[in-house]
């Protein structure tokens, strides 16, 4: 008999993917590049360790796994991404029959997976990328699903893949068809940037709770469970308790012994190119991806704080006033981080072509990821209502909900300048917030500047808009206007 769908990588991805295909009632065959010096017989020791008396079969030869295959063929790749991915393609290109589906469930870049789709199709191949987010727990029990690409093959991968996802609270599979393209795989980066953004949110609370109340770990946690009963009700906030919690063999607490320096792969800095690339503002993302690498400068930050005399704040705060400061601002900037995220999805739908579902990327976020929150309902929702709008914080339930966590919001960040806590999130947020609602800008300022030393011209009040005048403001100029830096 031959298999339903092929594995190919088995690293820790790729092994739980195939044993929840398997619990599914799919037959999967597992393909693994066997390198000497690198790390041999991956397959056999899967096929006879986890993936025992199951209906799993093992191959060491590539043309062997893709033969085992039904037609039309579903072949799935969890492989490192960047070149393994075209190296395999190149190798597979050759033993596939015309309609094969090819399907990249790695971190790709979504510029390669462009390229991939056109470069399968026209040999008459199907590839899809399929962004994959939930690590190893979601690859074997229910993950989130973002396909893009190869429209064509949807309906063939369908109950595949929709039978490995995650169930949303309604029973909704958290896998639906992204759009062409790359946008699978750009939908899954935004994903990432956003994870990136609210991890650092939740930092930022952990330290200003840390820095300027009396709690011990154990109360930090408690807090945070209660926070996972409400409005901030998430899978971060959940586990965050949970690591406030653990304790080492010998009693004491993980977390405190955990070095200061983030690492990063990549994803949160992709996402913010990407962003600038489409011109949209993406400031909390920015942000906690550049706070990550300031961690990093461990030893520079030891001798700035010596050379600035930084001590440590005064604890006098009251913590039932301050802990709903900081549910408040963690709530609110969270949400000015989505509203951002998804106004870079809307331009990069509307600048591609792919013409996004927002509401449905929201549902599809409900359950498996990282960044399952309850309420990606309330944006699903929004956008439902509204699938033209401009900015999540602009729609009318989330108006009301800025305007409740305001106050909140304003204090906490005074409290934490005036402590010298750095909060560089939380106040991002609330800086692009008064930006976006600001009906006047300074930016008539950067106009004259710009026109003054560079005759950039500048449009005026009182004349019509498109209409750009130059002002002779040295008076020895010329009347000369620089026609390239008006876009
Ligand atoms: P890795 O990213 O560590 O990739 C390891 C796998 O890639 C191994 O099977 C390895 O084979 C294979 N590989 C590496 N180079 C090549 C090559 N040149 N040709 C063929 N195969 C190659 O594994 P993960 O399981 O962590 O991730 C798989 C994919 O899923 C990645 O793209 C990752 O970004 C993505 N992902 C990972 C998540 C996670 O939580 N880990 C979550 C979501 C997505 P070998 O054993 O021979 O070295």
């Amino acid at each position: 008999k031959k298999s339903d769908i092929g594995i190919i990588g088995l690293a820790v991805m790729g092994e739980n993917l195939t044993l929840n295909l398997e619990s599914k009632g799919w037959l999967v065959s597992v393909y693994n590049r066997t390198v000497a010096g690198v790390e041999e017989g991956v397959v056999d020791r899967f096929t006879s360790g986890r993936a025992k008396d199951k209906n799993i079969v093992g191959f060491n030869q590539l043309g062997e796994f893709v033969n085992s295959l039904q037609a039309p063929r579903k072949i799935m790749m969890m492989v490192r991404a960047g070149t393994p991915v075209d190296e395999l393609i190149e190798q597979l290109i050759p033993l596939l029959s015309a309609g094969d589906i090819l399907i990249d469930g790695g971190n790709s870049n979504y510029k390669d997976t462009e390229r991939r789709v056109e470069q399968l199709e026209k040999k008459g191949f199907y590839f899809i990328g399929a962004g994959v987010s939930g690590g190893e727990e979601g690859a074997l029990n229910g993950a989130s699903i973002m396909p893009g690409g190869s429209v064509d093959a949807w309906r063939d991968v369908r109950p595949i893949l929709q039978s490995i996802a995650a169930k949303a609270e309604d029973g909704a599979p958290c896998c639906e068809w992204i759009g062409g393209g790359g946008s699978g795989h750009f939908v899954k980066m935004i994903h990432n940037g956003i994870e990136y953004g609210d991890m650092q949110l939740i930092s930022e609370a952990y330290f200003i709770m840390k820095a300027l109340l009396e709690s011990s770990n154990d109360e930090m946690a408690d807090c945070f469970s209660h926070w996972n009963e409400g409005k901030l009700k998430s899978y971060l906030i959940e586990i965050t308790s949970h690591i406030l919690k653990y304790k080492d063999a010998d009693g004491s607490y993980v977390i405190d012994k955990i070095l200061d320096v983030a690492g990063q792969k990549g994803t949160g800095k992709w996402t913010v190119i990407n962003a600038l690339e489409l011109g949209m503002p993406l400031n909390l993302i920015a942000t906690a991806v550049f706070e990550r690498t300031i961690s990093a400068w461990k030893e520079i930050r030891i001798e700035a704080a010596q050379a600035f005399n930084r001590e440590a704040p005064k604890k006098t705060y009251v913590t039932e006033q301050l802990l709903v400061e900081v549910e408040n601002s963690l709530y609110a900037s969270k949400l000015v981080s989505y509203a951002q995220g998804f106004s870079v999805l809307k331009q990069a739908s509307e600048e591609f072509g792919w013409m996004l579902d927002l509401a449905a990327i929201a549902r599809l976020w409900r359950g498996g990821c990282i960044i399952r929150s309850a309420f990606l309902n309330n944006i699903a929702k929004a956008f439902e209502e509204d699938p033209q709008l401009f900015s999540l914080l602009l729609a009318p339930y989330f108006k009301d909900e800025i305007l409740n966590a305001l106050p909140y919001w304003k204090k906490l960040v005074s409290v934490a300048v005036r402590e010298e806590l750095p909060v560089p999130a939380v106040s991002s947020a609330l800086n692009y917030f008064y930006s976006l609602t600001a009906s006047w800008l300074p930016a008539n300022l950067i106009q004259a500047q710009r026109d003054y030393f560079g005759a950039h011209t500048f449009e005026r009040i009182d004349l019509p808009r498109g209409v750009y005048v130059h002002t002779n403001w040295k008076g020895d100029g010329e009347n000369t206007k620089s026609g390239s830096y008006n876009a």
